[in-house]
């Protein structure tokens, strides 16, 4: 028998990270404390205790998560927050604490899609050059100067401004989704988009840009996800998680 509750560590920042914080929260004998980076300036909030800000890497985390007897963590970050990853994969191989990554399913082409699968930001700003002159670059504020000194136009949407060097030419609009197909088909039109960049964040709140690409012929640069690191147990279903967490 257990004689207080299991105390775990959602580390978050994801509509996924969200949802399974407010799972684990209605369960009885789980306490859940949720992790943000504190990088967007008004993050929706989990229900739930939350902490903000860096551990300061693998020996911060580890001694955080020790501080807070800490017993299992899912990260539910976003698929591209690949530091964090590591760092968690790191610091609880470190200390013996189960992990669970929690990912949202990726994006897959189907017919009628062209898609120009890279494997970062640097290899999609080469493409993007031979593809079109008008971008439209959709890869949140953070690595937008892989395509500072990139030819072509930008329109640079982000959910808050980029703090980084952008493009000479280009377009900043502010705006967080969800979109819709025809929103997007007109926003591309109007701009008379003919290349699309993103990456395989996966999800249904901002996946109708490649539906609208597809409706206009528009081509996509698709930047890849990081691998999970090996030996980490990992699923793209939330069910999982909350099952993980109250049985392993
Ligand atoms: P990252 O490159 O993997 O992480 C950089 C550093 O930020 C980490 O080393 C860690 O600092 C801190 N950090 C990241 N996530 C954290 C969390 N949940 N709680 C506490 N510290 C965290 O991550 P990123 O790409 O900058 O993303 C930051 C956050 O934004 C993530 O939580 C992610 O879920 C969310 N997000 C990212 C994207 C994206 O495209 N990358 C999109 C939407 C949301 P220390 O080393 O000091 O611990």
């Amino acid at each position: 028998m257990r004689s207080r509750s299991r105390r775990v560590l959602v580390l978050g920042g994801t509509r996924e990270a969200r949802t399974l914080a407010s799972r684990l929260d209605s369960e009885p004998g789980v306490e859940v404390i949720s992790s943000l980076a504190g990088r967007v300036r008004e993050p929706v909030l989990p229900v739930g205790q939350v902490r903000v800000g860096g551990f300061g890497g693998i020996d911060g985390l580890v001694h955080w998560l020790r501080d807070n007897e800490i017993d299992a963590v899912v990260d539910a970050t976003h698929p591209f927050a690949a530091r964090i990853t590591a760092n968690a994969a790191a610091a609880t191989a470190w200390i013996g604490v189960p992990l669970l990554v929690l990912r949202r399913p990726e994006w897959v082409p189907g017919p009628g899609d062209d898609w120009h699968v890279v494997p970062d930001l640097v290899a999609a700003a080469e493409s993007v050059t031979e593809l079109g002159e008008r971008v439209f670059l959709t890869i949140g504020r953070q690595g937008v100067d892989a395509f500072a000194d990139a030819s072509g136009w930008f329109l640079i949407r982000a959910i808050d401004p980029p703090e980084v060097r952008m493009p000479e030419r280009s377009e900043l609009l502010l705006a967080r989704g969800p979109f819709t197909v025809d929103d997007e088909a007109a926003l591309m039109r109007r701009y008379r988009i003919d290349v699309l960049v993103t990456k395989n964040s996966g999800g249904a709140l901002t996946s109708a840009k490649l539906a609208a690409a597809r409706r206009l012929g528009v081509p996509v640069v698709m930047v890849a996800r990081t691998p999970i690191p090996d030996g980490v147990a990992s699923t793209t279903d939330p069910d999982v998680a909350v099952d993980w967490v109250l049985h392993d």
